[in-house]
């Protein structure tokens, strides 16, 4: 079999890709006009061109517009069938998908229940028509007040037992140390939920050492600026902290320069724990399937290092050990029956 089917038809799982950043940008204009929001352009190419971002800032301006536009529950619930749809497309059989909630209620005022209702309705609807799984990380998006931050991590913890499985923190990373939300990671972790912030993105290791230390963090959105720091290497290898890693989102904000250029193989030769993800693959013009081609063609990458990226995901994922030990079973054997076609 070529790698590029290989690499298509292989089971995948994702571990960091943002809900709001996964809407088609069909879908988008279609919201916009429904719920009046104006938007930069009224045809998918002109989205294209607004998805050119200069610098991080200009991103998170073009993600909240694109937070107005939905509007309802019923939007929320729209956006995570069509998610689920594309995953299942990929043979992507678990996400956990990233939701910011807080910019919901500020901007329209939906209650985090009905929110997250409309999420377990799509959630619900994926796993029984399209036998894909998807549980949700609430995140705190860090500018906010760390007020705020402490009633999304009571919002995540109401969530436990409903398809929460952790509390993540995303948004702008530059003068947003995550320090500012021990408090809020804190009251998680007493409730037993995990914290899973981006750190080490556009920020540089002492973002990833707060994390660790301030929020015990289980895994790190990102993390590839930890390179800059070899005790901060050592310390995540000898504890084989799960980096969730998207080269075509780095690239896009500008975080290296190009796809040949990304860290990922030499996180692999530092003896990192990588897992492999797409982010905001609209956003960046991506999917995870693309990031695994990409990734294959520009370094080299045979079958047994795709199938242990992905099956890092499957390990790294918040799942009881019994489930996560029976869903990394069907995917050992799928390997094996792939390998052999
Ligand atoms: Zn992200």
């Amino acid at each position: 079999m070529e790698l590029n089917d290989f690499i298509r038809q292989m089971p995948k799982a994702e571990i960091h890709v943002h809900m709001e950043g996964s809407i088609r940008p069909e879908t988008l204009l279609k919201l916009a006009r429904k719920n009046n929001v104006e938007l930069p352009s009224d045809t998918v190419e002109g989205l294209r061109r607004w998805y050119t971002f200069t610098d991080f800032d200009h991103f998170i301006s073009i993600y909240i517009k694109i937070s107005e536009c939905i509007q309802t529950p019923d939007d929320i619930e729209l956006i995570a069938r069509e998610f689920l749809e594309g995953q299942a497309a990929q043979n992507i059989r678990y996400s956990e998908v990233t939701y910011t909630a807080h910019t919901h209620y500020e901007q329209k005022g939906i209650p985090f229940d009905e929110q997250l209702a409309a999420l377990n309705r799509a959630r619900a609807w994926g796993e029984q028509t399209l036998g894909v799984r998807m549980n949700t990380i609430i995140d705190i998006s860090r500018h906010v007040d760390t007020e705020v931050g402490l009633i999304t991590a009571k919002w995540a913890v109401e969530g436990m037992g409903q398809g929460v499985v952790a509390l993540g923190l995303g948004g702008p990373e530059v003068n947003n140390p995550p320090e500012r939300f021990g408090g809020a990671f804190q009251f998680a972790a007493d409730a037993g939920l995990p914290g899973v912030p981006h750190a080490g993105e556009t920020e540089g290791p002492a973002s990833i050492w707060g994390s660790l230390r301030a929020l015990k963090a289980v895994r790190i959105g990102h993390g590839v600026r930890c390179l800059e720091d070899s005790a901060l290497v050592d310390e995540l290898r000898e504890r084989q902290v799960p980096l969730e890693v998207c080269p075509t989102s780095n690239v896009c904000l500008k975080v290296f320069p190009d796809f040949a250029s990304h860290p990922l193989p030499r996180l692999l030769d530092e003896g990192l724990y990588v897992t492999l993800n797409s982010d905001d693959p609209p956003l960046f013009n991506t999917t995870l399937t693309n990031e695994y081609l990409q990734a294959a063609a520009a370094f080299g990458f045979d079958e047994e290092t795709l199938r242990m990226l992905v099956l890092n995901a499957v390990r790294a994922a918040l799942l009881p050990a019994e489930e996560k030990q029976a869903m990394l079973q069907v995917y050992e054997t799928e390997f094996e029956q792939l390998g052999k076609s």
